[in-house]
């Protein structure tokens, strides 16, 4: 029956981290008590104010296809908040609204992508990049970074790594599932390279608003506003509103990359959904509250158990300075248990012996370790704690 099917389709995995994540809460509908470190969304309600938002369009008919790529309302608040946070000046036709960043990054790749294109991924990656590379007909080709570099490619690492056929580097900071976050400096490293070489560059800002410690957020945008016609920006709503059921998300880029991008969407999906983009048009700039009472908890979620797990023998995590995910070198407890000799035995061996679940580093490309969510609630993360110190 295989045969049926498209290379493309036989070439793609599944997304690990949606089964692992149905297979946790199957296990609780079933009684079990499961404590789930799997999640890739904050745990917090959408805000009110953006639900009232969305109810008023609903009233109000808003009901019907929008243009392909957004509304005039939301292109000029993304405008907006571009201007405002990075003093950057886009212009309506650099816009695309999608439905979610996901499929947002989908679009541009299928706009950027020939078949064997090069598509540069710095590993641990998140893990949809290489697939969504592959649905494109591009090649991944993965840059390696290791806890000891914080999780970061460097100038030099990016340079021997570009061949001819490279087209696209994609960046993601703060990364999931480590939580590295670049500073400016080694932004503008990367950046002349990115200078030198004319690759493209697409920057995943999806965790953009929970950078921790004091830190703040910057892109290569913001240290290379010179290359705007070469860097094409993702973001979403789903982690900064607590909104990934909406489905909405956007790019922003050279006129060129967002009217093909446009011209894909406008036969792929007409555009996204109608009430959502009222929704994300009214939280740009209406809900910085809410984003610093997230960001907050998420950082003093982080707190808990990084620390947590250091006083724990045989974990090495790897402190996350964004995001919401500790990424934790698991390999002192590899052929120590019956059949735990990786990423994967591992997480099994966590789901079935102590009702904990996670995601093996496998996934993202680092089979030594595996990655925590830490948007589980405070009791939750003291018994995960509990649990996991039955371990060493
Ligand atoms: N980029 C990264 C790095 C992510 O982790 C996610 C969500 N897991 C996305 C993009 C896409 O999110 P969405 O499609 O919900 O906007």
């Amino acid at each position: 029956m295989e045969s049926f099917l498209s290379q493309r389709a036989q070439s793609i995995k599944p997304s690990i981290t949606l089964t692992i994540s149905a297979k946790a809460k199957a296990m609780r509908t079933a009684g079990i008590d499961v404590l789930n470190f799997s999640a890739g969304e904050p745990d917090f309600d959408t805000p009110d104010a953006i639900k009232q938002a969305a109810i008023e369009s609903i009233q109000a008919g808003f009901t019907k296809y929008t243009p392909a790529g957004g509304i005039p309302e939301l292109k000029a608040a993304i405008i907006a908040k571009y201007r405002a946070e990075q003093n950057l000046d886009y212009t309506p036709s650099q816009v695309i609204v999608s439905n979610g960043g996901k499929h947002a990054l989908h679009t541009v790749l299928q706009a950027l992508i020939d078949p064997g294109d090069e598509v540069l991924i710095p590993s641990p990656y998140w893990l949809s990049y290489p697939d969504m590379v592959k649905l494109s007909g591009g090649v991944p080709v993965f840059l390696k970074t290791h806890m000891a570099d914080s999780f970061k490619i460097s100038m030099e690492s990016l340079s021997a790594a570009i061949t001819p056929r490279t087209k696209l580097l994609i960046l993601n900071s703060p990364s999931n599932p480590t939580g590295a976050v670049y500073s400016a400096p080694e932004l503008s490293a990367l950046a002349k390279v990115v200078d030198a070489t004319g690759i493209m560059v697409v920057s995943d800002d999806v965790y953009e608003k929970f950078v921790f410690d004091g830190g703040t957020f910057v892109n290569l945008l913001g240290v290379a506003p010179h290359l705007s016609d070469k860097i094409i920006v993702i973001n979403s709503a789903s982690k900064t509103y607590s909104m990934p059921g909406w489905r909405i998300g956007f790019a922003i880029g050279p006129e060129k990359v967002i009217a093909a991008a446009t011209k894909i969407q406008g036969q792929a999906t007409s555009c996204a959904g109608a009430i959502s983009q009222k929704a994300l048009a009214f939280a740009l700039g209406n809900a910085d509250h809410d984003i610093e009472r997230f960001r907050r908890s998420f950082e003093m979620r982080r707190d808990l158990m990084f620390t947590g797990l250091t006083q724990i023998t045989g974990f090495k995590p790897f402190k996350p300075a964004g995001a919401f995910y500790l990424f934790v070198d698991v390999s002192h407890f590899f052929k120590r248990f019956d059949g735990v000799t990786d990423s994967v035995s591992f997480c099994d061996y966590l789901l079935e012996n102590q009702r904990i679940a996670c995601i093996p580093g496998q996934a993202f490309g680092e089979n030594n370790s595996i990655r925590f969510s830490f948007v589980a609630d405070e009791a939750t993360i003291v018994e995960g704690l509990s649990r996991l110190s039955r371990l060493s």
